[in-house]
This record gives structure tokens, C-alpha cells and sequence, in this order.
């Protein structure tokens, strides 16, 4: 399965609605014109967050969480038409919390603890010799490794389907509201049926689309363009890895303005071009869903979800 295929590109309504012979020239005009608009947008707020203009706001306690998140939740719901919520469980990663991942890597940490103590000559009563050696090294790398994906997953936020649950890294608040967001639009996803049955490309798309509304939303109730900064940072890196991607398939020339933008998503994006040849299913599903708020308006997120909207053309 080619990469493309893996994030619900492949043969499917998306894959014609960006790529399309018929169509892709008129699609890289809305790119050129929304990058144009989003790259002059963030110069702005990035001259203010340089000026120190822009109030992220403190870390929340796990208390101050807990009044937060529901919240949010409750406005997303209210974007999407959902009227009967069903808040997933949610936090700050811990390491000591009783669940399946946790469960996971204490059983790996066991496995491998055992396994290098047991080959230690004073245990084992064997000298150290070559075999004992190796799989004492071994032992050592799946340690290493266990302790690298542990310091993974509890550093990063994400939703995780069964049971339903949304970890949130520690951030500033307004960095934090955003990300909630994102992720309780997964849990709304799954609820619906639409978490895998329609590609991650899909989801990445509605859940940004769902991100940057909500941030515009709080951005205007307290009076605070930080709410615009991450969203609108993240999303010029994306469309121009898309764009640059598009531009490169139809053997097109790009405009070089509208990549002089940086953003803090150029790295990564490039060194997803390279190793799967594609953005990433987060910049293309951004791309498709703003070409399509774009041409048909911007309520497409809830439209989708009830049927109301399909990409198709
Ligand atoms: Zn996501």
C-alpha cells in the first residue's frame, strides 16, 4: 500500500478533488490566493509575538483543566450541530496512570529488565561470553527504546479511541484550547463512524478546520489574536508543502513570493516530502478542506459530518 493509499488519497473523492487534470490549475489559483492571505497574516503576528504583543497565557493546573476542557468541548459541539455531547475522558499524560498504554510499557520495561539481569554473570552464574553479551545489549536496546517511545507519547497531545480518551501535553493556555479542540474533533469523528472509514487525510483536514474556527472564535470572545498564531503558523507551512508538492506533480512553476513566509511546520513538512514523497495527511487534508470552504462556504465541516457535503466533482 503506497503512502498516499495509507492516508486515504488514493482512488477516493479527495485524491480527484485536489488533483484532478480538470480541476488542478483552478485549485493552485485558491492555494496562491489563501497562502497569499495567511503568509501576510502571520508576518503580522509574527512581528507582535516578536514585540511580545501577543498573551499566550500560563500553563493550566490540572484543576483549571477541568473547567477548561468541557468548554471547549461544548463549542466545537455547537460548530459541529452535535447536541448530544459525550465528553471523553482527558488529562495530562502521567506515567503512573492505570491504563492500556501504561499497562504496555511497564509490561516492556519488566520484560526487558528481567531479560538483561538475568545474563549479568553474578545472576546467571554463566561468564559473560559473546551470546550472553549480545543479548544482554539487546535487552539494553529495548529499554532504551521503550523509554524513548514512553517520552514520546507522554510528551505530545492525541486522541486515543478505546477507551475514548484525549491526552493533552502541558502548554499555554491559548496553545492548549487549540489543540483541544483538534482532538475532541477526533472523538467526534469516531462517534460518527468517520475516524477511519475515510482516510486520515480526511480527518487531519476536518479536525485543522475545526482548530482554526474555534481559535478564531476564542481569538474574538477575549480579545486576543495569540489564539491566531499557532493555527495560522502551522497552516502556512502546510499549504506550502502542499502547494510546492502540486506545483513539482503537474510540472508547474511555483510562485517563489508566496513560500518566503517561514513557518515553524517548514522542517518537518520538507522531511515528510522526502522520505513518503507527499505532504503530510495533515497539510493536505488542510489544503482540501480550505479550497473547499473556500468555493462552498465555510459551515462544510458540519456539512460533512451530517452528510450534507461530499468532496466530490
Ligand atoms: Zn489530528
Amino acid at each position: 500500500m503506497s503512502k498516499l493509499e495509507e492516508y486515504g488519497l488514493d482512488n477516493s473523492n479527495l485524491s480527484h478533488y485536489l488533483l484532478d487534470k480538470s480541476r488542478v490549475k483552478d485549485n493552485l489559483s485558491v492555494i496562491e490566493d489563501i497562502l497569499n492571505e495567511e503568509s501576510k497574516y502571520l508576518n503580522q503576528l509574527q512581528v507582535m509575538k516578536n514585540n511580545n504583543k501577543l498573551n499566550f497565557g500560563g500553563k493550566l493546573s490540572s484543576e483549571e483543566l477541568n473547567e477548561v476542557f468541557p468548554k471547549i468541548c461544548s463549542d466545537v459541539d455547537a460548530l459541529l450541530k452535535i447536541d448530544d455531547s459525550n465528553l471523553p475522558e482527558f488529562g495530562y499524560p502521567s506515567t503512573f496512570k492505570p491504563n492500556k498504554r501504561n499497562a504496555i510499557m511497564l509490561s516492556i520495561y519488566t520484560l526487558t529488565g528481567m531479560s538483561i539481569l538475568s545474563h549479568l554473570p553474578i545472576i546467571s552464574g554463566h561468564p559473560l561470553d559473546s551470546y550472553h553479551f549480545c543479548t544482554m545489549i539487546a535487552g539494553i536496546t529495548g529499554l532504551v527504546g521503550a523509554a524513548f517511545m514512553q517520552s514520546t507519547l507522554t510528551g505530545s497531545s492525541g486522541y486515543f479511541q478505546s477507551p475514548p480518551e484525549i491526552q493533552l501535553k502541558k502548554d499555554s493556555r491559548v496553545n492548549l484550547i487549540s489543540v483541544a479542540a483538534h482532538e475532541y474533533t477526533h472523538h467526534i469523528q469516531a462517534r460518527k463512524d468517520f475516524l477511519y472509514g475515510s482516510g486520515r487525510i480526511f480527518n487531519e483536514g476536518h479536525a485543522r478546520t475545526i482548530q482554526k474556527e474555534i481559535s478564531k472564535i476564542y481569538a474574538q470572545r477575549e480579545d486576543n489574536e495569540a489564539f491566531m498564531y499557532r493555527i495560522t503558523d502551522m497552516s502556512v507551512g502546510e499549504f506550502k508543502s502542499t502547494y510546492l508538492w502540486m506545483c513539482k506533480k503537474h510540472k508547474l512553476s511555483p510562485n517563489q513570493n508566496l513560500l518566503k513566509t517561514k513557518s515553524s511546520r517548514d522542517g518537518d513538512e520538507k522531511s515528510e516530502r522526502l522520505l513518503t514523497r507527499a505532504p503530510s495527511p495533515h497539510a493536505i487534508g488542510n489544503t482540501i478542506f480550505s479550497i473547499g470552504q473556500a468555493r462552498e462556504g465555510k459551515e462544510i465541516y458540519s456539512r460533512v459530518l451530517n452528510g450534507n457535503f461530499k468532496f466530490v466533482c
